[in-house]
């Protein structure tokens, strides 16, 4: 992921070494390259204009006139420009005062949520906390199926309606400690936060059901269970290479569910991955964690400074 925008940006940057000064049109020509280069990765248009606008604006200024070496200059100006619109700061979970911290995960079907249900619970779990998947996801029959092989593999613990039953009415927790009521997944998502109350589980990560495509049912349910358990965090992941159609995923999402953070999936793929970048910088909540493959410990804190390295690198 990456790769091109990162060749690109470097040959970029080539074409200012050795010159003593920058002049207007040295400056004017670097924008251009960074800007094509943004563009060919997927960055959204308003980003990028955004993103070179910064870049032009300080690259004219004191800072480069009066640099050693103006090319480096320019390489740190778009650098920590890059960190400004991958979220600036590194931030992670903020856990709730009193436990459980109560974690929602939204999304579209197949960006990777039910896969990072798992590897975030295992993160933490290696951190000392005690995480129960909650799995509120009941409009595909194989969802709940699905985070219950995730927990396995993760070594967590699943709350989930009983298999065989999911338009149902029976929740188990595990394998058959107490079974109650209930039907439809805000209700489920209430009872998994009682019983990780009940069972001193520090920690719940709730998994929601997804669609092919942002539709006003499946925004109404999550925004639903948002309202109903009150979560200290909601994260929304996005498969980094959904392309364009991020931008507009990612808005229905915050304005849906109000995510209070973000997860790139699939990094590990090839796919250009620049719209994805463009979702902290258009929602202005900060990307967290990034999934790079299908095993559990496939699985980072994301920390804008270092990305922005890697791309810079
Ligand atoms: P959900 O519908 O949002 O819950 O998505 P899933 O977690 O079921 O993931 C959909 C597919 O993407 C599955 O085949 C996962 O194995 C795969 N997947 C999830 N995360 C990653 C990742 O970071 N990298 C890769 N390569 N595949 C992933």
């Amino acid at each position: 992921m990456f790769a091109t925008l990162s060749d690109r940006l470097t040959a970029t940057f080539k074409n200012l070494r050795g010159k003593g000064r920058l002049s207007e049109s040295d400056v004017n020509a670097t924008i251009r390259d960074i800007r094509l280069a943004l563009l060919d990765a997927d960055v959204a248009l308003p980003v990028v204009k955004r993103f070179t606008g910064r870049v032009r604006e300080r690259a004219l200024g004191a800072e480069v006139s009066q640099a050693l070496n103006p090319a480096q200059q320019v390489v740190k100006i778009v650098q920590e420009e890059l960190v400004a619109i991958l979220g600036g700061q590194t931030r992670t979970i903020r856990f709730a005062k009193q436990p459980p911290t109560v974690i929602m995960l939204a999304g579209l079907q197949g960006s990777g949520k039910t896969t990072f249900a798992g590897k975030l619970g295992a993160w933490l779990k290696g951190q000392g906390h005690t995480p129960l998947l909650v799995a509120a996801d009941l409009q595909r029959p194989n969802a709940v199926t699905q985070l219950e092989v995730v927990g396995e593999r993760a070594g967590l613990p699943v709350f989930a309606p009983e298999r065989g039953n999911m338009g149902g009415h029976d929740a188990v927790l595990g394998s058959g400690e107490g079974t109650r009521s209930f039907g439809d997944p805000v209700a489920v998502s209430r009872m998994g936060i009682e019983q990780a109350r009940a069972k001193q589980y520090d920690v719940v990560i709730v998994d929601t059901a997804g669609r092919l495509a942002v539709d006003a049912d499946l925004m109404h349910q999550a925004s639903d269970i948002r309202a109903a358990i009150q979560p200290d965090e909601v994260l929304f992941v996005i498969d980094a290479m959904i392309g364009q159609a991020a931008v507009e995923t990612a808005q229905a999402f915050h304005e849906g569910v109000a995510f209070t953070g973000v997860v790139l999936s699939k990094l590990d793929g090839d796919a250009r991955g620049g719209a994805a970048l463009s979702v902290a910088d258009i929602t202005g909540e900060p990307i967290m964690f990034a999934s790079t493959g299908e095993k559990v410990t496939d699985f980072e804190v994301f920390h804008p400074d270092r990305m922005a390295s890697r791309i810079l690198d």
